[in-house]
């Protein structure tokens, strides 16, 4: 096999590279490129390396379209689920610190868990902050 003619066979396998990733070759041309690749180290690497890219599209390109949705939908169950755990913490907390029966280790240990929550509380805010800083930035370098 000469030189030229390889580069020739590559150059037009490696053009239907698209077509092969997404099914819309014949029979034909597909088992004609397939048979190349087998056979040509630079074409299966550059095949491999377009069917990484086109595959990283198909699942990147997913997440952008329902991601607000998804989102949202989380941002509503954590709101609400910190408006009822809290609602009903505070109100179990409130009584327990109240009851001068209850022992004081127990009273101290309400005090240190409502602090550890307020603390995961402000961690996860700043977390959520931080990731939505990113977003943008990514956006921006795009
Ligand atoms: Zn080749």
């Amino acid at each position: 096999m000469t030189g030229s003619n390889e580069t020739s066979v590559c150059a037009e396998s490696r053009a239907v590279f698209t077509d092969l990733l997404t099914n819309a070759l014949t029979q034909q041309d597909r088992q004609r490129v397939l048979l190349h690749v087998k056979n040509c180290p630079a074409c299966a690497s550059a095949l491999l390396a377009q069917q990484h890219s086109h595959t990283s599209n198909v699942v990147a390109s997913t997440p952008k379209d329902t991601g607000w949705l998804i989102k949202l939908a989380w941002v509503l169950i954590i709101g609400a689920g910190l408006v009822i755990g809290g609602f009903l913490l505070w109100d179990l907390g409130i009584a327990l610190w109240f009851d001068r029966s209850q022992p004081m280790w127990l009273r101290a240990a309400l005090g240190i868990f409502y602090a550890g929550f307020a603390l995961l509380f402000l961690a996860i805010l700043r977390e959520r902050l931080t990731a939505r800083k990113t977003d943008k930035f990514r956006k921006v370098k795009q």
